[in-house]
């Protein structure tokens, strides 16, 4: 076989992407609304790169963030991370067991671990690194790996790595997990991942049910918290602050890309957990250490969340009062319980319109379609964030109602 014939091969694969890319951009409305290229730092107004003709250049609202906590453009958090690049250059040039490693990992090492009420923490490149890395130390072949059915894709990445077998249960269905546990293999390792809340419904994973099917069968439960720090729980700080909880998962872990404002990973776990992981984690021992700004920021955003746990309270109450608003002009919000609040659209084409109206009238809705979503659930993803005023809130309820009804969502 030579060159040619293998580009023949992916020619197939690559025409796939074309059409679907060729469709969206059959109609620049769509594509507009599709991806923002946001030029500003952290603020609930945020400018994009020019991609919309239409829109008169005002600022617009952006409803569709990550930044949970508000402080990707805070000075606090921007000074750390100057700071380190000043005192560590701007890159870690290795993987943590060679010369990557600098003394602020430890430092964000311990903080996570003592935040989060655990013996260690491991910081990773990022949050994917850390879900491959943690699921394909621990579980091999002839183990059992009992995921929910959406669990993000880094978790099934992460299966696929072990070679363990992988069973889904429902979701959010601790009797179904039940019954899955009940006709998989004993023989060998059951570990049970969720997500604590999940990423496009704004849902709860139902932890105490959890632990006690969990116990019943004794398996091993982890959660991913990353759309959870800095938003559930009296003290933002995850699933167990959220039940109320001192200690009702093996593994905690997550990301420090949404709430905290850097990039990078972590697991907390007791000192034998994490030193295995040192030694067996693949993306820890190949792949490069977080660089330093990475880590001073996200340290910074760490401290900020403990010493204003207003942010988070203010979070909760104005996720609560705005699916409240729109749940009374009879918009859908699925299943939402957090700061994420699903706009059902019900069709893609509708998400697209929908996301396009809202623009117009100066709010980011990011639609979120098929395959990511079901089509009979594309949905613009919002998320309300500390930097979200009372005002903001109410702007955006006003625009997202006014919306779906020039879209036919709900009745004029
Ligand atoms: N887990 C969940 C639930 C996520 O939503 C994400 C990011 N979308 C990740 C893990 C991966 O985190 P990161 O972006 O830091 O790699």
């Amino acid at each position: 076989m030579n060159a040619s014939e293998g580009w023949q091969r992916l020619e197939s694969r690559l025409e796939a992407i074309d059409r679907r890319v060729r469709s969206l951009e059959s109609d620049p409305s769509r594509r507009n609304s599709f991806i923002p290229y946001i030029v500003d730092r952290d603020s609930p107004y945020t400018n994009v790169d020019g991609q919309y003709p239409d829109h008169d250049g005002q600022p617009l609202l952006m409803m569709s963030g990550y930044s949970y906590l508000g402080l990707g453009g805070d000075e606090r958090v921007v000074e750390a991370a100057k700071a380190a690049v000043e005192q560590y250059g701007t890159g870690t040039h290795g993987v943590r067991a060679l010369a990557g490693s600098i003394p602020l990992h430890r430092e964000l090492e311990a903080e996570l671990a003592r935040l989060l009420g655990r013996e260690e923490a491991l910081a990773f490149g990022s949050g994917y690194a850390a879900n491959v890395g943690t699921i394909g130390a621990l579980c091999g072949p002839g183990d059992t790996i009992l995921i929910d059915k959406i669990d993000h894709a880094s978790i099934v990445d992460g299966c696929q790595l072990s070679g363990a077998k992988v069973t889904r249960f429902r979701h959010n269905d601790p009797g179904h997990l039940d019954r899955r546990l009940q006709d998989s293999d004993d023989s060998g390792l059951r570990l049970v991942i969720v997500d604590s809340v999940y990423s496009m419904d704004g849902d709860i994973a139902p932890l105490p049910q959890l632990r006690e099917v969990c116990d019943r069968h004794g398996a091993l439960l982890m959660v991913d918290e990353a759309h959870a720090l800095g938003v559930i729980g009296r003290s933002g700080l995850g699933i167990e602050d959220h039940f109320d909880y001192e200690h009702l998962v093996d593994i905690k872990l997550g990301t420090l890309s949404k709430g905290i404002p850097a990039t990078g990973g972590w697991v907390v776990g007791s000192s034998r957990l994490i030193q295995h992981l040192k030694y067996a984690a693949r993306p820890f021992l190949f792949s490069a250490a977080l660089a330093p700004a990475q880590a001073g920021a996200a340290l910074a955003a760490l401290r900020i969340l403990e010493s204003e746990p207003e942010r988070v309270t203010h979070i909760q109450n104005e996720a609560a009062r705005l699916r409240a608003i729109l749940n009374e002009a009879g918009l859908q919000t699925g299943l939402s319980e957090t700061a994420v609040i699903p706009l059902i659209a019900g069709s893609d084409e509708g998400a697209y319109d929908l996301a396009t109206a809202c623009r117009k009238a100066g709010v980011i809705g990011i639609p979120v379609v098929s395959p990511a979503v079901p089509t009979s659930l594309a949905r613009l993803r919002i998320a309300v964030t500390a930097n979200h005023t009372k005002a903001h809130i109410d702007t955006a309820a006003e625009v997202f109602i006014k919306a779906a009804r020039e879209c036919n969502l709900i009745e004029a």
